[in-house]
């Protein structure tokens, strides 16, 4: 089972697909994440993609696109993955229907996650996560239950994004608006979409997207059979 999560910068992707990863036994894939390994790496394409990030701009597609391919053809993607920040582009969006119909798999549902601006800005102002485990929090929506631990692995390192800044946060709204946003009408057309309230409290937000899951065919994940 194939899924995308779209929305923009702050809408609760990363958080949702950690959550359906484990309830569902399929892998995260998030772009941000994997370029951001890359920039700390300082191979070729962190240090291309570094100054792109600052300036809260997209990363070329030919660079995303190969390295997203590199990803797809590694084993554990062959039984399923939620793709989390891919695609941003409508040549993205192409190129991913393209590789997975050379590997003979499809998209089971492309899900939106819906959250106003002024919402979006202060989820970001209060965004940081593990710098051991990547588990992600908010100081007010999300804390750590125990101050300065973290909840999953209990490490005392957290990070702010450098991205997270007012000013490239302007920029990411800019190309969500411009760039990614088009993509919408290209998977509504395909009866794979559905749009989900991202408004919501975290655990409502998961309810209404296993809802659209349901609606697309997806049994529901084991650990939910079992309460
Ligand atoms: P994205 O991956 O779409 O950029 P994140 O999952 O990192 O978004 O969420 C952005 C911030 O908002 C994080 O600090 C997260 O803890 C918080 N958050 C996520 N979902 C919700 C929600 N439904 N309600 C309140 N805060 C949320
Ligand atoms: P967010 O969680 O706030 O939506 P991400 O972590 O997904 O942000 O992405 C951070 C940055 O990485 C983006 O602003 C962009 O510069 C780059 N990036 C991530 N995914 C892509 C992509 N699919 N295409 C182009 N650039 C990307
Ligand atoms: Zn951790």
């Amino acid at each position: 089972m194939n899924i995308i999560l779209l929305g923009p910068p702050g809408a609760g992707k990363g958080t949702q697909a950690k959550i359906l990863q484990e309830r569902y036994h399929i892998g995260q894939i998030a772009t941000g994440d994997m370029l951001r390994a890359e920039v700390k790496a300082g191979s070729e394409l962190g240090k291309v993609a570094k100054a792109i990030m600052e300036a809260g701009e997209l990363v070329p597609d030919d660079l995303i696109i190969t390295m997203l391919r590199h990803r797809l053809a590694q084993p554990d993607c062959q039984h399923g993955f939620i793709l989390d920040g891919f695609p941003r582009t409508v040549p993205q969006a192409e190129a991913l229907d393209a590789m997975l119909a050379s590997q003979k798999q499809d998209l089971r549902a492309v899900i939106l996650l819906k959250v106003d601006e002024d919402v979006l800005v202060d989820r970001i102002a209060g965004r940081f996560s593990c710098a051991k485990c990547g588990a992600s929090y908010h100081d007010v929506m999300h804390p750590t239950i125990k101050a300065g631990i973290c909840d999953k692995c209990g490490a005392t390192e957290f990070v702010h994004r450098p991205d997270d800044n007012p000013t490239t946060v302007k920029q990411r709204f800019t190309a969500y608006n411009n760039q990614t946003a088009p993509i919408v009408p290209y998977y509504q057309g395909k009866h794979i979409y559905y749009e989900v309230d991202g408004m919501a409290d975290m655990n409502d937000v998961t309810a209404a997207i296993e809802a659209a899951l349901r609606k697309a065919g997806v049994a529901a994940p084991s650990a939910a059979a079992a309460d």
